[in-house]
């Protein structure tokens, strides 16, 4: 990573393939470059961003040396959409991962890894949650990409949904000393970490009592102190000095404000106002802070300068740079949007334009703060504002015309990965087809939020296997509340744990009325009447599984058991093997026909 790597300083021409040919500047000397996103991280959780009771000293210390972007925003309240959003310089709509988990990354969306790997840079990212894995394709360009979320002391539970920020610093540190004896390239290091998600921890071993009424300080105290294990690292490796350091947060946390109680439904300071700061650049005015309003889609172009890579072009691509050396930025548009509450149930999705003084939140009754006046967004003024309302709406539709919208495809999910994002509450899975834009009379979020926050306690409660507590919070939300899907579905869920399979199946029926395309209701279904032996129309919901969801693993082993039990030994013999296809390691299935082979003397 040091002097023995040198680009000739001439300007070379690098055909990528993704539709852009990339001009190489005259190159700076080569500096290594650290970013580190902080999940759920709300700016004003931090201590250099002026919260008293922080216990954030190497993030503090980071911000004095460097500089602080005082309103930096999320463009989705949401992990996938955020990361994504930093790593490709482009919006939600345009790069299309909307939500978690749901999509890939259309791979002809050039990355800031991609780019810099091809610039000479040595690549690797310490993603911390499952929604980040490789296969939703933010691993392209990273020659390393850690995300493996298994305990690597004891190897134990590889479908564990997040990994714990000791190990990713622990993990880093490995990599960034290895990789100083290996090799002379710089490097681009990718850092996640996710602790301050719910649920909280106060980490009574790090910090004793002290947190005890306030966990979610205790998780950015926790993440603070494994950044300056990074930075102490650097230290010693004596590559400190040559380290640009990003720190981001990929969206905040309600904490209960507005009446939600995490992230995800609403679109607020508390949710999208993040930290922001780049320490260690040469150019830094150490101590700025910048108070024009940027965005995490910023940082595209930005870290590609620091590496020496000239942007794809395009016009909306703002670089932060300007502002380290304390000029002046040009005014964004910070475009922000949520389609959970859609996800969820069909209800409308929010857009929001935040500038200088106003943020404007598109849904069915419309949102206006003066965030200069009222920055805790008390008083909506969209009633009494009718004509800055329409304003911004034009403003926000004029900026939406000009996206070039991707849907992303569908990522492929197990049955067992699809259960351990649920587990976190979110819509992954959801087959939602509709164009949620089209919503002007839909529920507005802002009602729902009420019964979205039962869901999540519910969702919860299904996670620590409660499925008796669970199912009493999701029932009131199945029977009563219109189009919410995902509860009918989840109270299937908490019945077929109950062995209540009859219930199961009407609850099921229920929310295939509202979304009829939906895999996992016909797996719940199809599986509870397997159970009461009622074959013929567990056949035909496995079938239409397959039929959405032809790699479900699940799918074809329950229709081998539907045809095995009514003596169709060929056809059993035929989904098992495609079982097996899916994933060779299915024991059930290879025992299971291993026997039917023996029995019926097929080969
Ligand atoms: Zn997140």
């Amino acid at each position: 990573m040091k002097s023995k790597w040198r680009l000739p300083l001439i300007i070379v021409l690098v055909a990528v393939g993704l539709g852009g040919t990339l001009v190489y500047f005259r190159s700076p000397p080569p500096v290594n470059l650290l970013l580190i996103t902080l999940d759920t991280t709300r700016a004003d959780r931090l201590g250099c961003y002026g919260y008293t009771q922080a216990l954030t000293p190497e993030l503090d210390a980071l911000a004095k040396n460097g500089v602080l972007f005082e309103r930096a925003y999320a463009p989705a309240p949401m992990t996938s959409p955020s990361h994504t959003s930093i790593m490709t310089g482009l919006w939600p709509p345009e790069h299309g991962v909307n939500t978690n988990a749901l999509t890939v990354l259309d791979p002809s969306i050039p990355t800031i890894a991609e780019l810099l790997q091809a610039r000479g840079y040595a690549t690797a990212a310490f993603p911390a949650a499952s929604m980040l894995a490789a296969r939703f394709g933010l691993n392209r360009g990273f020659q390393t990409y850690f995300d493996d979320l298994s305990d690597p002391k004891t190897g134990a539970d590889r479908m564990q949904r997040s990994r714990d920020g000791r190990y990713i610093a622990d993990l880093s540190i490995q990599w960034l000393k290895e990789q100083q004896q290996a090799d002379d390239a710089p490097f681009f290091c990718w850092l996640h970490f996710y602790d301050p998600h719910d649920p909280y921890n106060f980490h009574p071993q790090e910090f004793d009592a002290k947190f005890r009424e306030r966990p979610y300080d205790a998780e950015l105290a926790y993440v603070d102190r494994q950044i300056g294990r990074i930075m102490d690292e650097l230290e010693q490796l004596g590559e400190l000095k040559n380290t640009v350091i990003v720190i981001a947060g990929d969206h905040g946390e309600s904490l209960g404000e507005h009446g939600e109680d995490m992230h995800g439904y609403l679109l607020h300071e508390s949710t999208l106002r993040v930290p922001l700061i780049i320490a260690n650049h040469a150019q830094a005015k150490a101590g700025h802070r910048v108070a024009t309003p940027v965005s995490l889609i910023d940082l595209f172009p930005t870290l590609l300068e620091i590496g020496g890579v000239e942007p794809p072009g395009d016009s909306k691509l703002r670089r932060l740079q300007p502002a380290l050396q304390g000029n002046p930025l040009a005014p964004r548009f910070c475009y922000s949007q949520t389609v959970e509450p859609y996800l969820q149930a069909f209800w409308s999705p929010l857009q929001s334009l935040t500038n200088e003084r106003w943020r404007y939140v598109r849904t069915t009754q419309p949102e206006l703060y003066d965030l200069t006046a009222d920055p805790q967004e008390l008083v909506n003024l969209a009633s009494t504002e009718p004509d800055l309302v329409s304003e911004l709406d034009g403003e926000l539709t004029a900026y939406e015309e000009k996206f070039q919208i991707r849907t992303g495809t569908q990522v492929k999910l197990s049955t067992q990965e699809q259960r351990v994002l649920e587990s976190l509450g979110y819509a992954g899975g959801s087959s939602a087809k509709e164009d949620p834009r089209d919503a002007s009379d839909r529920p507005d979020a802002k009602d729902m939020i009420g019964y979205l926050n039962q869901f999540n306690r519910a969702v919860h409660l299904i996670d620590d296997r409660n499925f008796d507590e669970a199912a009493i919070l999701l029932e009131p939300l199945a029977r009563d509340v219109p189009n919410f899907h995902r509860a009918r579905l989840n109270l299937a869920q908490c019945r077929i744990y109950q062995k209540k399979y009859a219930d199961a199946i009407l609850w099921c029926k229920a929310a295939l009325e509202i979304d009829p395309d939906s895999a996992r209701g016909y797996e719940m279904m199809g599986y509870s009447q397997l159970k009461l032996r009622e074959l013929e129309p567990a056949e035909k919901n496995f079938l239409r599984l397959i039929e959405l969801q032809p790699d479900s693993e699940n799918g074809h082993l329950y229709l081998a058991e539907v045809y095995q039990r009514q003596e169709k030994f060929p056809l059993a013999m035929q989904h098992y093997e495609n079982v097996l296809r899916i994933n060779p390691r299915n024991a059930a299935a290879s025992g299971v026909l291993d026997a039917l082979r023996a029995a019926l003397g097929s080969p």
